[in-house]
């Protein structure tokens, strides 16, 4: 019996229709997702000339019957969806039933396919949406699509794409993430001949990151899982230390299907807060799982974009997940010294190279080297993952933010015994686990930053009178904002009045504001508030500006610092809530272990 039905027009005109095949790609994503549709366990894909020439998509899934083959092209054609009601829980990937005939409409199509009960598959040959031909021939399980010449009828469309290179980079990106989102099947795409990607179906995501991003990469990646009333997570997190100039390599992946979504990523990012450097991105993949009902599929055409029914749930809390994953994640850089010595070319350079090389792609689509060696990531990932769990569930059990804050102030950092000084610039010391180098100006501030972040956030009990007002003048506009940002003003400590137009006369300023550089901190909050035209609010100030002092106030390099200036330091240190960098994401420490300074002497081999 076939599967497929045709479309009532009232649920056609509900879907969100739009153009499906905009370029290769389009095609490519749209065929994988109908492999996996159908329970796919291996995939096969195929492409050559950037897939204008062929695109072939092999599955083992259920295949269809000779009456389904047919109906498939039509449109509106779907075994996925019977009624409108359907179109609120939708659990699969494909929905709208137009895929096959938009892409018939613009090439050459044939099919094979067989279901578990058919002794030959049935073929059908299509050019522009018209049946060519049918036949039966004998075929592996499942089904295998060929669609030859893309847009050979639309020379416009041939005309608007880019390089074969730009397509082939297109197509390996979504390639790349639909292997994140179904670490269970096993993706192989062969590019002009060449195999590019083979992810091992085992299930485990780490391993398809390992494959897509490489050793190195995988091996800094922090596992991350939560549980909400409503949403479930389930991915990794890379360590601060490993980023990019972009922000492709965040994905989503929402019930097994690869979405944008500039809220969650903003969620990713806030949670990170300042531990990454300024305009870098870290790696993060992350599965995200919630009822159908709450998630809205059907408000893009190419399904890229979703819309979620409580939003900004979500977010606050994926941004407190991540927040609390670091924080209880070591993140020390280690130094690595002794393994690059070993292999002159590590993962680490190799993958930097392939960046280099390939700048203009979105994702590194790379797969691992063939002759790196076979190091078992999965187990010391995990260790550490379970170290880390016990750690979690030992000290955390409430979500609220506030008792995220109160956590950070326990001890995090090693406490750490001075050696010496180098250079003037960095603090050599140590503890049981081997010798750490700490960058001194780095660490003073970040100390100060986490100072000024209390201070500003509890500000208005301890003010000072100034003896003398302070007074500014702004331009009309810039008076203005400052006019209506006066409560935000006074919460911070600073008690002003209009003095005309466009003049303000301060009084009274915090207690703590740095002797002698009063006034120039007064005007930075202005420039602040004004930068963010009136809408940033007491937090974004509070940490904007404690930044800002921190940097100021810190000690800078080449200063020479006495042993008990160093252990105040180191003292200091051990007690904020990040030891690990500075408010601009530089790291403040360095961690060379016994063991790998024993290799360097071999000591032990
Ligand atoms: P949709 O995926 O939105 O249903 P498509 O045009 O992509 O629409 O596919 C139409 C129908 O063809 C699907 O509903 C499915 O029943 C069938 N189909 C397509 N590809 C496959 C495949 N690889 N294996 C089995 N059935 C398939
Ligand atoms: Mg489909």
């Amino acid at each position: 019996m076939g599967k497929i039905m045709v479309m009532s027009d009232s649920l056609a005109n509900k879907i969100a229709a739009g153009e499906v095949v905009e370029r290769p790609a389009s095609v490519v994503k749209e065929l994988v997702e109908n492999a996996i549709d159908a329970g796919s366990k291996r995939i096969e894909i195929e492409v050559e000339d950037g897939g204008l020439t062929l695109i072939r998509v092999a599955d083992d899934g259920e295949g269809m019957d000779a009456e389904d083959l047919e109906k498939a092209f039509l449109r509106h054609a779907t075994s996925k969806m019977r009624s409108e009601r359907d179109l609120f829980r939708i659990t699969t990937l494909g929905f709208r039933g137009e895929a096959l005939p938009s892409i018939a409409a613009v090439s050459k199509v044939e099919v094979a396919t067989r279901s578990r009960d058919q002794l030959l598959a049935h073929t059908i040959s299509l050019e522009g949406n018209k049946v060519i031909r049918t036949s039966q021939t004998p075929h592996p399980f499942g089904t295998e699509i060929w669609v030859r010449d893309l847009f050979f009828n639309t020379p416009a469309r041939l005309k608007y794409l880019k390089s074969v290179q730009t397509e082939n980079h297109h197509i390996q990106d979504i390639v790349n993430r639909l292997a994140l989102a179904h670490p269970d099947i096993s993706i192989r795409l062969i590019n002009d001949g060449k195999e590019i990607l083979k992810t091992a179906g085992t299930g485990d995501l780490l391993t398809v990151i390992h494959t897509i991003y490489g050793l190195e990469i995988a091996k800094k990646m922090i596992p991350i899982q939560g549980e909400h009333l409503d949403f479930h997570i389930d991915g990794f997190i890379g360590k601060p230390e490993i980023t990019r100039g972009s922000r492709a390599y965040i994905s989503f992946l929402v019930n097994g299907r690869f979405v944008r979504s500039n809220l969650l990523q903003r969620a990713i990012l806030d949670g990170y807060h300042t531990l990454l450097p300024v305009n870098r991105y870290p790696f993060a993949v992350i599965q995200l799982r919630m009822d159908p009902t709450l998630v809205d599929v059907n408000v893009h055409p190419s399904k890229l974009e979703v819309r979620f029914s409580k939003e900004e749930e979500l977010a606050k809390w994926m941004k407190e997940q991540v927040k609390r994953r670091l924080l209880y994640s070591s993140l020390i850089p280690e130094s690595n010294l002794t393994d690059r010595r070993k292999r002159q070319h590590s993962e680490q350079d190799r993958f930097d190279l392939h960046w280099k090389v390939n700048e203009s792609l979105p994702f590194n689509a790379f797969a691992e080297p063939p002759d790196s060696p076979s190091i078992n990531i999965e187990t010391s990932v995990r260790l550490e993952e379970k170290k880390v769990e016990e750690d979690v569930t030992e000290n955390y059990s409430s979500q609220n933010m506030e008792e995220i804050d109160r956590l950070n102030a326990r001890q995090v950092a090693p406490l750490l015994e001075p050696l010496a000084q180098l250079h003037g610039t960095y603090i050599l010391a140590q503890n049981e686990e081997g010798l750490y180098i700490i960058d001194q100006h780095a660490a003073q501030e970040r100390i100060n930053y986490e100072r000024f972040r209390q201070l500003l956030g509890s500000p208005s009990k301890d003010r000072q009178i100034l003896a003398i007002a302070y007074t500014y003048e702004l331009t009309s506009s810039e008076a203005e904002i400052i006019r209506n940002s006066d409560s935000l003003l006074r919460e911070i400590g600073i008690i002003q009045e209009p003095f005309g137009d466009r003049s303000f006369l301060v009084r009274e300023i915090p207690n703590w504001f740095i002797k002698g550089k009063e006034e120039a901190q007064i005007d930075e909050i202005i420039q602040l508030i004004l930068q963010g035209k009136g809408r940033f609010t007491l937090a974004d100030i509070r940490d904007k500006s404690a930044q800002l002092m921190a940097c100021k106030a810190s000690i800078k390099a080449n200063q020479h610092l006495s042993r008990e200036e160093m252990r105040s330091l180191l003292h200091q240190l051990s007690l904020v809530g990040n030891p690990y960098t500075c408010p601009h994401g530089r790291p403040i420490l360095v961690h060379f272990s016994l063991y790998e300074i024993e290799k360097l002497f071999k000591r032990v081999m």
